[in-house]
């Protein structure tokens, strides 16, 4: 009998999910990828976009025309519900019904939960407000520069301490460093926590070299012009600030019945089989995930892989599925051709670490985004290679 898999989403966790499973299952079996925009931008390379001028159009996939003649369905048309009971996908123009459900529907940005951050507030995660973004930082020229996140929920610490590094840079290039202060803020107890206590001590020295204020712990409740608001009371004054706002599930998840309190799929992390299934057929992958844990592309790959293999040893019958172990890797742009890499299995109690810091991090990460481009996102187990 011939299976139908519906994969919302068309990024990190969809893509990968999509090419698992053409590669487990027959070609009798319907893969089909939902996305509500026709187009996605790979988002790690956005600190080139802001700082090396890199064209955007570089990093974004065409999405029909990358799973043409692959065997892989693609249609773009947002989703608005999930029916359970049928089966069933609602969008804007159709209904999808399917056999097995993959959610990779990434996160909504909630500026609302933290008031002016829209207005005020600058975006590293927006591909629509990066140009604008771009054309601020790079007439920044003195004063006090604020990144990071503000209370409200935001698992997602790396791409402004990747800002604050850049302008670190530019501006010692500028020769004008000495105008600025640099602040990274935090809601957590630690610069990359997920990584474990020696990647902790190591971007602790790291910063303080840089001269960059870390404050940790901080719950930044609101900005006006000049000015951010923190939970205790206390305020500070700015000249620019550039946050990643809290994170919530997309709407059309909302009364699924498969979510939690901020709008998010718990999942059963062996399998990331939805916690709230009825019919023990929907999967959630990637940032839309609701169990704890940072939200990251290469998380996202490596849960995507899991499901699809999952999926494929129901249908097959047989096959292996690997375990869920989740790891820290992630490379961070320093400016001026340099990368900084942290591998870390702190997350899945393992012994493993790696810290890099030089010219070939940053070049396996443009490596990296070319293949994916190249090979319309079908990259096998690359992500686990990424400094080879
Ligand atoms: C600036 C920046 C830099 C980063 N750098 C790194 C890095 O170096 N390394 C790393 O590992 N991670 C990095 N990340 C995190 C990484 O980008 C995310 O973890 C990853 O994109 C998550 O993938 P995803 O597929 O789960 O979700 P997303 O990439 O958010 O994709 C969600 C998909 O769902 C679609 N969608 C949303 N709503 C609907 C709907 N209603 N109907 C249909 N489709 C819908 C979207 O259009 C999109 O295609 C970075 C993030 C940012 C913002």
């Amino acid at each position: 009998m011939s299976k139908t898999i519906i994969i919302v989403g068309g990024s990190f966790g969809g893509i990968k999910a999509a090419w698992s499973l053409r590669h487990l299952l027959d070609v009798k079996h319907r893969i089909l990828i939902i996305s509500d925009k026709p187009r996605t931008t790979f988002r790690a390379s956005f600190p080139r976009v802001l700082f090396e001028n890199l064209d955007p159009e570089k990093i974004t996939m065409d999405l029909s025309e990358n799973f043409k003649d692959t065997d892989i369905e693609f249609v773009c048309d947002p989703m608005t519900a999930i029916n359970q009971d049928k089966n069933e996908v609602i969008c804007q123009d159709n209904r999808y019904q399917f056999d097995y459900l993959i959610l990779a529907t990434g996160v909504r940005h909630a500026y609302e939960l933290l008031p002016g951050s829209h207005e005020f507030g600058l975006s590293v995660c927006d591909p629509a407000r990066i140009i604008e973004t771009r054309e601020a930082l790079l007439n920044f020229e003195k004063g006090e520069f604020f990144a990071g996140v503000g209370a409200g929920y935001t698992p997602c610490d790396g791409p402004p301490m990747e800002v604050l590094m850049n302008i670190d840079h530019l501006l010692r290039e500028k020769g004008i460093r000495d105008k600025t202060n640099l602040h990274y803020i935090s809601d957590k107890g630690h610069l990359l926590p997920p990584g474990g206590p020696k990647v902790w001590k190591y971007l602790d020295g790291h910063f303080k070299k840089r001269g960059i204020n870390v404050h940790l712990e901080v719950f930044l409740v609101k900005l006006d012009k000049n000015r951010l608001y923190f939970k205790d009371g206390k305020t500070m004054p700015y000249d620019m600030c550039l946050l990643v706002p809290p994170y919530r599930g997309i709407p059309a998840m909302e009364n699924s019945g498969l979510t939690d309190e901020r709008g998010f799929v718990p999942v059963h992390m062996k399998n990331m089989l939805a916690k709230e299934s009825e019919h023990g057929n929907i999967y959630a992958v990637g940032d839309c995930v609701g169990n704890p844990g940072p939200k990251q592309g290469h998380l996202a790959f490596m849960q995507a892989t899991v499901a699809a293999e999952h999926i494929a040893w129901r249908v097959n019958q047989k096959g292996l599925v690997r375990m869920y172990l989740p790891e820290f890797r992630c490379v961070m742009d320093q400016g001026g051709g340099i990368g900084l890499y942290t591998y870390s299995q702190y997350m899945s109690e393992g012994d493993g670490l790696k810290i890099e810091i030089g010219e070939e991090p940053y070049k396996s990460k443009i490596r990296f985004e070319e293949i994916f481009m190249e090979k319309k996102g079908d990259i096998g187990e690359l992500h686990h290679q990424m400094m080879k």
